[in-house]
């Protein structure tokens, strides 16, 4: 009995590989290292092998036993999706398909799946739940939405019962600094800005400053990793019990806009941070904000990291470490 985890040398997937471990199961992570980090393998048996590997696919599964699986390999940069859409769709749709098929060739009947609050697309109400209309704006939440369908359509036809979560915006690192977010290159706002604080960038760009939002700038629902890697667990357990498919958010549930996450890293770091303002990024939303009740009730998950200030102080901490 294993958790196959795909992606697990990624940012959530080695914070997940880490809590399902101390969580007394065993895991086994799957990762091309195309843009996941050796360093990161902390946790569980290591497979290296590519999704697009119907023949290795088979023999993970054959060899580790799986019972179980989360799928967090996939491309996550928007700006670029909406550049590389090939990419995107070969990686996040077609690969994910040969990851299900492995799993209804070798009866594997659970999986958690990594999906995106950019499926909602542009926002007709202040907090998001799960039934708000989905509007994909790049294809990247695209990707996401196609394989959430994907998945449905699997388990009507083959018995596949899967749990997708929609997170907002993962951020911040494990307590312990032994992982934490590095991407190459960086795309993403808080390590962004607190590059940009530590001098090791000339400054942060604001994309887009003519929103409809209170200061004009993006906002955006921060949720701590080690929360996100807690859910994670749980949905499993969830489907372990037997619970049919289904759709979470995972979220905090408040709006911060970019020039408030610059206002908290300034805070947390005491450094001063430079800014830049830029035009706006293709197939960003105006706002993503949670309503995460669902979550709560159905899989008694609750956010440790409410407060946005230390989602960044976790970020900083790591990152100090990272840069040595
Ligand atoms: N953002 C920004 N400057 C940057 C990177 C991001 O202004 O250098 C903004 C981006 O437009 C979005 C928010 O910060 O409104 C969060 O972007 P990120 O890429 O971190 O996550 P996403 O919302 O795309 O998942």
């Amino acid at each position: 009995m294993a958790t196959l985890v795909t992606g697990g040398a990624g940012y959530i997937g080695s914070h997940t590989a880490k809590e399902l471990t101390r969580r007394g199961r065993e895991v086994v992570v799957l990762d091309n290292l195309c843009t996941g980090h050796r360093d990161f393998l902390k946790w569980g048996v290591f497979e290296e092998g590519d999704l697009a590997d119907s023949a290795f696919i088979d023999r993970v599964f054959e060899e580790h036993g799986i019972d179980e699986v989360v799928h967090f390999a996939s491309f996550i940069a928007v700006g670029e999706s909406v550049q590389k859409p090939d990419i995107y769709y070969r990686n996040n749709v077609t690969n994910t398909l040969n990851l299900l098929d492995g799993m209804v060739r070798h009866g594997v009947e659970r999986i958690v799946f990594s999906s995106s609050a950019a499926v909602y697309g542009e926002p007709q109400a202040e907090r998001l739940a799960e039934d708000h209309p989905l509007n994909p704006l790049s294809p990247y939440a695209w990707s996401k939405r196609m394989m959430e369908q994907v998945l449905a359509d699997y388990g009507t036809a083959f018995g596949l019962r899967s749990v997708s979560l929609r997170y907002f915006n993962a951020a911040g690192a494990d307590l312990d600094a032994e992982v934490g977010e590095r991407h190459q290159p960086e795309t993403h706002l808080i390590p962004l800005i607190l590059a940009a604080a530590a001098g090791r960038r000339p400054s942060i760009k604001v994309f887009g400053t003519d929103y409809p939002t209170p200061d004009g700038t993006c906002l955006r629902d921060y949720i701590h990793v080690a929360d996100l890697a807690d859910a994670h667990v749980r949905a499993l357990d969830h489907l372990a019990s037997g619970e049919a498919t289904d759709v979470f958010n995972l979220g905090n549930g408040n709006g911060f806009s970019v020039r408030e996450i610059i206002d908290v890293a300034r805070d947390v770091t005491g450094l001063d941070v430079p800014v830049e303002d830029a035009p706006r990024r293709a197939g960003d939303s105006p706002a993503l904000v949670s309503a995460s009740d669902k979550a709560m009730r159905v899989l008694g998950w609750e956010p440790r990291f409410g407060d946005v200030r230390e989602v960044v102080s976790s970020a900083w901490n790591w990152h100090q470490k990272d840069w040595q």
